[in-house]
């Protein structure tokens, strides 16, 4: 059975309502930081696929999914973004300082 909410109860919801929360693990680099949130991440390799500098690979633990997971060497990153542009699921978050 499906839990339905009524339009006039979504109205009272309070954030503690709207879904679970994610926790990233985070790396600093050169110009910024690097984040994985391990629990969105499929393993699709995308990721992996489009880094120019090739500094993403496969975390040595499985992801929420029970796929693999990615993680990186963020001493080689250029803080370039295309893993985030590219990964379908929001997993990863580049922010640039
Ligand atoms: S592109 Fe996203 S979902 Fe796919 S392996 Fe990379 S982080 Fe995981």
């Amino acid at each position: 059975m499906v839990d339905v909410k009524k339009p006039s109860e979504l109205a009272n919801t309070t954030p503690d309502d709207q879904g679970p929360e994610f926790t990233g693990e985070c790396w600093p680099t050169a110009r910024g930081s690097w984040t994985i949130f391990p629990q969105l991440c499929k393993g699709c390799g995308l990721c992996i696929e489009r880094c120019p500098a090739g500094v993403i690979r496969w975390a040595s633990d499985l992801g929420a999914y029970g796929a693999n997971r990615v993680t990186v060497d963020a001493d080689g990153g250029s803080t370039c973004r295309i893993c985030a542009y590219y990964c379908p699921d929001a997993a990863i978050s580049v922010v640039v300082e």
